[in-house]
């Protein structure tokens, strides 16, 4: 019977829409929740006071006193080696001091702060679909693309938290210019509004008033649409030259893939299966398997809980399982 008296993990999932919190153990178990809507359009000091009352409910819990360390997974771009954030969708938060703001109201705690990609990737490999594999790139396909690495049976971070962000790599030399400056990434032509926008572009026509996002895309693909079809295709396409050059470079065994987008299902996974063959054709790499994510929406807490017990040693290392 799992003892009660073990380490807990205060865990920190911010985006642009809501601030999550939870103690988690060390079974990857919420023992206690706290959240808050992100105060996204509003000042600095404002967001950091929503991320401040989610803090204070954890740290009302009877259980508090067990924390050991907080683990952050913010939306990007993250920098770990500063402690700093600047999440796109927060335009109020640009190199804010997250890790230093968190530390002073958790008591001095140990802090870790990591990329939302890395951190569910994290979670994917202490309880997911990449548990047990040493080799591993995690991805997040939904209003943007992100992901991470696992390499040789840790979760890689790099030095500012942002190691494997894979919807950033150019896929496409002279494709659409991407917000991020440079053209043809894997964001621009996979993410879900990206596949929304060209699905209408090439003649996929909603119900007046209704649903465009991708996943009505996918229900129209489904259903015969030629236009919608071919957007997931172009999508799987774009994913599957990204896998393949991430197993090229550092031979992961498998890709994991999460985010509202993998709700498409056999849409987006049998052509991205189909087009991997295309491009992953060199024996070390061609072995590479595409599974869906298994964890939900906890996957960023639970993630940020794991790289904090990663980077702190706290508990057991995640492969153990
Ligand atoms: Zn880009």
């Amino acid at each position: 019977m799992h003892t009660d008296r073990s380490g807990l993990v205060a865990a920190l999932d911010i985006g642009g829409t809501k601030i999550a919190g939870a103690l988690v153990d060390d079974h990857g178990r919420l023992v206690v929740r706290a959240q808050r809507p992100t105060p996204a359009r509003e000042d600095a000091a404002t967001v950091m006071g929503a991320v401040a009352q989610v803090l204070e409910e954890l740290a009302r819990a009877a259980e508090w006193p067990r924390v050991l360390a907080v683990g952050i997974g913010s939306a990007g771009p993250v920098d770990a080696s500063r402690g700093t954030v600047s999440p796109v969708n927060v335009p109020g938060w640009r190199a804010f001091p997250l890790v230093a703001a968190v530390r002073e109201r958790a008591g001095g705690l140990p802090v870790v702060l990591v990329g939302d990609g890395v951190a569910m990737t994290a979670a994917e490999h202490w309880q997911g679909a990449a548990r047990g594999r040493a080799n591993a790139l995690c991805m997040v396909v939904s209003t943007g693309v992100g992901g991470g690495l696992v390499l040789n049976g840790r979760l890689h971070t790099g030095p500012t938290g942002n190691a494997g962000h894979i919807g950033h790599i150019s896929v496409d030399l002279d494709g659409d210019p991407c917000p991020c400056g440079a053209r043809g990434c894997v964001e621009r032509i996979a993410s879900g509004p990206n596949i929304a926008r060209r699905a209408l572009d090439t003649g996929w026509r909603p119900d007046p008033g209704g649903d465009r996002s991708a996943a009505a895309v996918a229900a129209a693909a489904r259903a015969g649409d030629a236009a919608a079809r071919a957007s997931f295709e172009r999508a799987a396409q774009a994913l599957a030259a990204g896998i393949a050059a991430t197993a090229t470079l550092v031979e992961i065994e498998v890709a994991v893939i999460g985010g509202g987008v993998a709700g498409a299902g056999d849409v987006l996974f049998a052509p991205l299966r189909e087009r991997l063959r295309d491009y992953a054709t060199l024996s070390f790499a061609s072995g590479v398997e595409v599974l869906p994510a298994r964890l939900g929406s906890d996957a960023g807490l639970v993630g940020a809980a794991a790289a904090a017990a990663q980077e702190l040693g706290l508990w057991t290392p995640p492969t153990a399982g």
